[in-house]
């Protein structure tokens, strides 16, 4: 009877979060891979409490990053920028909880450096807008979107997290 109760409490206590399954995709760019940044990273989004649902590096292709920046395909920089991407493996990720779009752009900071915080990757680990480290999806539509383009949905698993305190028995 104790552990049914259990069991209730903590079936109460997810119901009331009822969007902690938003998804978003970071990756860490090649310049990030290059400086040794990814362990660093990948912390900073356990510490805060998400979870990790799909991982993996790779050397990307002109096809999939010409369809992830499509909306930027007439900037001046669209060029470079795809040069960049295409210089060095990246690590992509998914990462999944409570209002993780929003919470992510905020811990990765401003596109442009010298406007990111200090403790936001950028603010901490960039001084140029073309060298700035790390992609986060800027809304949940676009996850979505990003989500498919760079993963299968074979590759993302749906673990529950364990009661820290349980045995597992
Ligand atoms: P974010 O990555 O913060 O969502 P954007 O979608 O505006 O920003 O731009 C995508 C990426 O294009 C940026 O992260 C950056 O790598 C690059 N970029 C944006 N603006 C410039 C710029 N003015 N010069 C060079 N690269 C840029």
């Amino acid at each position: 009877a104790q552990r049914w109760g259990h069991n209730l409490v903590l079936h109460r206590h997810k119901s009331s979060l009822p969007d902690v399954r938003e998804r978003t995709l970071i990756a860490i760019k090649p310049d990030g891979v290059q400086r040794r940044l990814v362990g660093q990273i990948i912390h900073r989004f356990e510490q805060r409490g998400f979870k990790l649902v799909g991982l993996k590096m790779l050397q990307a292709s002109q096809d999939v990053l010409s369809e992830h920046y499509c909306e930027l395909r007439t900037k001046p920089f669209y060029g470079s920028l795809l040069r960049y991407m295409t210089s060095g493996p990246l690590v992509v990720m998914v990462w999944e909880g409570h209002n993780v779009v929003q919470t992510s752009r905020t811990m990765v900071g401003n596109t442009n450096p010298a406007e990111a915080q200090a403790g936001t990757v950028r603010g901490d680990f960039s001084i140029h807008v073309s060298r700035n480290v790390v992609h986060a999806s800027d809304s949940v539509e676009r996850a979505k979107k990003e989500i498919q383009l760079w993963f299968q949905t074979k590759d993302l698993l749906d673990w529950e997290s364990w009661d820290q305190t349980s045995t597992g028995d």
